[in-house]
C-alpha cells in the first residue's frame, strides 16, 4: 500500500497539537480556501507515492514524541490510507491529530457510506476542522489558522453523537487572549 505525501515526516513540532509531534504532511486537496499556505499541496497528482513500509520505518524512528499530525493537503482524501497510518501510530502509544477542511459533522455524515472515512475517524484523538477562512485568521488562535476551526474531541463526539470541543486548549486561549476571543467564533 502506498500513500501520496507532499513531503517526508516532519519531526519535533510544537505548533500542530499538543506536545511534540510529528507531522505528516499529505497531498492532495480540494477545498480552495482562500489565504491556504499550502497551496503546493493541493494537486491530487503532486507530491510522491510512498510505501506504507517507509512511513511506518519513520514512526519507529520517532523518539520522545507524543505523537502525530496528519495534515496537508486533507488527509480525508486517503481516508483508509491515513486510517492505517493512524492505526500504526497509536499501536507505538502515539496519540493522533488531524487537520482537515471538511466539517466534522459531513466527516460523519458520509461515514456512513464510506467505511475508509469511518476507520480514519475511529483512529483520530483530535480533530481541528473547518477550512480557513481568512476573515477568522490570528495567530493566537491555538493549533489552527482561523477562529472558525474546532479543535474536537473525536472519540468522545462519537460516543455522544454530539460535537465535544477539547475545553483546555479554549481555556488556555482565553487566558492569553481574553479580548480577541470574544465574538470570534461562529
Ligand atoms: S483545507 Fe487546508 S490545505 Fe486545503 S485549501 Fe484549506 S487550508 Fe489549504
Amino acid at each position: 500500500m502506498q500513500i501520496r505525501l507532499a513531503a517526508e515526516l516532519q519531526k519535533d513540532s510544537i505548533v500542530d497539537g499538543e506536545g511534540v509531534r510529528a507531522v505528516l504532511w499529505t497531498q492532495g486537496c480540494s477545498h480552495n480556501c482562500k489565504g491556504c499556505q499550502n497551496p503546493q499541496t493541493h494537486s491530487f497528482e503532486g507530491g510522491a507515492l510512498i510505501d506504507f513500509e517507509e512511513v511506518k520505518s519513520w514512526i519507529d524512528e520517532l523518539e520522545g514524541h507524543q505523537g502525530i499530525t496528519l495534515s496537508g493537503g486533507d488527509p480525508f482524501f486517503q481516508p483508509n490510507e491515513c486510517a492505517e497510518i493512524a492505526k500504526y501510530a497509536k499501536s507505538k502509544n502515539l496519540d493522533v491529530w488531524c487537520y482537515t477542511g471538511f466539517d466534522f459533522e459531513v466527516l460523519v455524515r458520509r461515514s456512513k457510506n464510506d467505511q475508509g472515512i469511518l476507520n480514519l475517524l475511529n483512529n483520530i484523538d483530535v480533530l481541528v476542522d473547518g477550512k480557513f477562512d481568512i476573515s477568522k485568521k490570528s495567530f493566537d488562535a491555538l493549533f489552527r489558522g482561523s477562529y472558525n476551526q474546532r479543535i474536537i474531541d473525536v472519540p468522545k463526539s462519537l460516543k455522544e453523537n454530539k460535537i465535544s470541543l477539547v475545553e483546555k486548549f479554549y481555556k488556555e486561549e482565553k487566558k492569553y487572549n481574553p479580548l480577541q476571543r470574544k465574538n470570534m467564533y461562529i
